[in-house]
């Protein structure tokens, strides 16, 4: 089959690799439809990542098609309840393996496994003809019919959506109407988030970014207000320790105003950029949650006086992934229009294009890139 295979930092190569139709491990086999670039994608082709062993096939934003009928598992409802996948039909992928044997899995908190491996990371991913879903995955209903109103690229953005909205489980916090909820961070995901919050929870949502283009589609999509960062400034040098952009007096003071002076109630960080951390602690109300979404370089240390913490009773999280009952959600919000996906996919491009769509994902052109031809 056609494969662009990763051999390590910078060095992706589309080439034929040998793909066994009939492995006996088990599992199923899916025709790629389509694969999106994640911005983890890019971070592992410049970078690698230590989750990564090469070679390997990368992509883990996958929609295709399965070879056979497939007995998947609804872990939403009753762990004993089955549905029939029929050969032929499109499926999204939840691309965590879990063990189904530690004590998160028993758990169902499959992205927490100790003994996971991912597809697109350990094992081969979706930039390429067809992709192996393990057994795993099918047993905890990692595999959702797509409806047929959603294409095939808005099918391949259902797992970042779930891995957003996995997020917005994990807040021990009512939201609504009254709740100030910032996002930081202006890409695919930031507007997700966005979305859920205007149109989930109804919530008063402000984005902060620094990408023009991307602020004007934030406005569209109901942000109630928007901060744009100027793009100059230097905050990306993750060793600097000079006053970076979410310093400036005015941002803050801006913020502080549309939250009625008393802070943000809820902050997520959609952004590697570890000044985007020092500027939640200062937007931050009384009881406020900051949810640390983005995956950042280890070594990144933030410093906090505790007695802040202790006595505003904030909670600072972190959230990572989604399980299969976060992507069942996802396809029922995206299929009813809750969420719009296909406002997330600005740049489509086919697999000997892999390293074009890298670089538009790393420069952050546009938004999502998806590879939908192979
Ligand atoms: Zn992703
Ligand atoms: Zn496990």
């Amino acid at each position: 089959m056609h494969a662009a295979v990763f051999y390590g930092p910078g060095n992706i190569v589309n080439e034929e690799v040998y793909y066994n139709y009939n492995d006996k491990k088990g599992g199923v086999s899916l025709i790629v439809n389509a694969c999106a670039v994640c911005g983890y994608d890019a971070r592992v082709f410049r970078n690698g990542h230590q989750k990564v062993t090469a070679p390997v096939i990368l992509g883990h934003e996958i929609c295709g098609q399965i070879d056979k009928d497939v007995l998947v598992t609804n872990t939403a409802n009753d762990a004993r309840a089955q549905t029939t996948i029929k050969a032929g039909s499109r499926v999204a992928v939840s691309p965590i393996i879990p063990c189904i044997d530690c004590k998160y899995c028993c758990n169902k908190e499959y992205n927490l496994c100790i003994n996971r491996k991912e597809i697109g990371s350990s094992i081969d991913g979706g930039f390429a003809e067809y992709v192996r879903i393990p057994e795993e995955i099918i047993k905890i209903g990692g595999i959702v019919s797509v409806p047929e109103n959603l294409s095939d690229e808005e099918a391949a953005l259902l797992e970042p959506l779930a891995c957003c909205l996995n997020g917005f489980s994990h807040m021990r916090r009512p939201i609504g109407s009254k709740t100030n909820v910032m996002v930081i961070g202006d890409g695919p995901i930031g507007l997700l988030h966005l979305q859920i919050s205007k149109r989930l929870y109804n919530a008063r949502t402000i984005l902060v970014g620094k990408i023009p283009q991307r602020i004007e589609i934030a406005k569209s999509l109901g942000a109630d207000t928007t901060v744009t960062l100027s793009s100059t400034d230097d905050s990306d040098d993750y060793n600097s320790n000079k006053d970076n952009i979410y310093g400036t007096n005015n941002v803050t003071k801006g913020i502080l105003d549309f939250a009625n002076g008393v802070g943000v109630n809820v902050i997520i960080i959609a952004t590697s950029n570890p000044a985007a951390l020092g500027f939640a602690l200062k937007i931050a109300s009384k009881g406020s949650i900051i949810n640390i979404f983005a995956g950042f370089r280890s070594g990144n240390l933030i410093s906090l006086d505790p007695k802040w913490l202790h006595y505003n009773q904030i909670s600072i999280t972190g959230s990572f992934s989604s399980t299969p009952n976060s992507l069942q959600q996802a396809v029922r919000l995206a299929s009813r229009g809750i969420i719009n996906l296909s406002r997330m996919i600005t740049h489509r491009y086919s697999l000997t294009e892999i390293e074009e769509a890298v670089k538009a994902t790393e420069e952050y052109h546009g938004l999502r890139a998806v590879i939908n031809e192979f």
